[in-house]
């Protein structure tokens, strides 16, 4: 390695992170102000790059082969409520109770900005824009999730300590980023039972494609119990598990009254004519027959890639039924370091973690990738930690 390119790169680095906030750069931000960078995988985001190729393949043969993206880019797409039915279709749900964000992120802030009355509870670390988005005369309380229980949520203890707190807004992500933790259905209805007295209920299932609780490897789905529960509110990104990122596609299911708030608020044509068209693809059979054969491969790839991951020395990875890995670097290399090693040696970029909000020690974050990849990630992190 080149020691003055890494020193130059390595200070670009630091600013750009210190600029983006509780988020990473993006690889474009990346190459942008380090072009001497080659990037070869990118396991910071978090997406199943087997459903991008399903999806762009669709998108091929139904807009660009036929000539009709000329008319989703130059006219306006359906309203939200049209949209809504698309969805409706997929998730089996009445439409009036579905709201479409232009990501899940329009989704929280919506939620955050309008329902919570006083006081909400967030799990500790979690996603940072459920403390980020909060109004300032909110009071925050946090449920720290500890590392000697390897920062999966105990049930009981959370019920416990939300009856004691009485926050009118709780929000639970659910596989949780940034360690993938996961509360096994049994657990999530026993909260929801436990906890009828709570106004918003907010369970973020934006990486709930990838979790599995049988050897099918079968989708879990919680939509219809916002039936039973009216405080629920269900929260879906689009981003991770089918890939689209970029296209911005998100949907909340909840009570039909806070739906009719929201979009008194606007939200009219809020996503755009692509988005429409992918939820239209979403709610036809036979793209999600497709899909799960992609989801269930990549979770297949996944599990592997957790397994080998586990068997390299210096690290602890923690339990995840996520498309990711939080890894504690256990050798005395700081996850600065470790993050910026593989990037310059190696070309891969890993979140490292020492921004988020309750952890304690040196992590970084690893999504799985494809095959291919995930064996590019295994060989550079042995190579990096058998080096020291
Ligand atoms: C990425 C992410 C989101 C935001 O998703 P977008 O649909 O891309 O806005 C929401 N919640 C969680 C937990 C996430 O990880």
């Amino acid at each position: 390695m080149n020691s003055e390119l890494s020193i130059d790169v390595v200070n670009k680095i630091k600013t750009l992170k210190s600029d983006s906030g509780t988020h990473s750069p993006s690889i474009d931000t990346i190459l942008n102000e380090c072009p001497e960078l080659k990037i070869g995988v990118d396991a910071c985001f978090l997406s199943n790059p087997y459903a991008t190729d399903l999806f762009m393949k669709c998108l091929h043969e139904d807009l660009i082969d036929n000539n009709k993206l000329r008319d989703v880019l130059e006219f306006y797409p359906p309203q939200n409520r049209e949209v809504a039915k698309y969805i409706s279709k997929a998730i089996n749900v009445d439409y009036k109770k579905i709201f479409v964000g232009n990501g899940a992120i329009e989704i929280i802030q919506g939620i955050l900005h309008n329902f919570v009355a006083k006081k909400i509870c967030i799990i500790s670390p979690t996603f940072s824009s459920y403390y980020e988005f909060v109004k300032d005369d909110i009071e925050i309380v946090y449920f720290p999730l500890l590392k000697e229980e390897e920062y999966l949520l105990d049930p009981k203890k959370y019920v416990d300590f939300i009856k004691k707190e009485k926050p009118d807004t709780i929000a639970i992500i659910n596989p949780n980023n940034p360690n993938g933790g996961y509360l096994k259905q049994e657990d999530f209805l026993y909260i929801l039972s436990s906890l009828r007295e709570v106004t918003n209920v907010i369970i973020d299932e934006s990486f709930i494609h990838f979790a599995y609780e049988d050897i099918e490897l079968s989708q879990i789905t919680s939509e219809e119990l916002t039936d039973t529960y009216s405080n629920l509110i269900i929260v879906k990104s689009m981003s991770k598990d089918f890939g689209i990122a970029g296209l911005r596609a998100g949907y909340a299911v909840m009570n039909a009254d806070k739906v009719d708030k929201l979009l008194k608020n606007g939200y009219l044509w809020n996503v755009s004519g692509l988005t429409n068209y992918f939820f239209k693809v979403y709610s036809e059979k036979e793209f999600i027959d497709k899909y799960d054969i992609e989801r269930k491969k990549y979770i297949m790839n996944t599990l592997m890639f957790l397994n080998e991951l586990k068997n390299i020395p210096g690290i602890k990875v923690y339990p995840s039924r996520a498309n990711f890995a939080l890894v504690e670097i256990e050798n005395g290399m700081t996850s600065f370091d470790f993050t910026i090693s593989l990037l310059i040696k190696y070309g891969i970029y890993v979140r490292d973690c020492s921004d988020k909000i309750g952890l304690d020690g040196q992590f970084v974050r690893i999504a799985s990738r494809s095959f291919e990849e995930n064996l590019l990630i295994i060989k550079a992190m042995k190579e990096l930690l058998c080096e020291k």
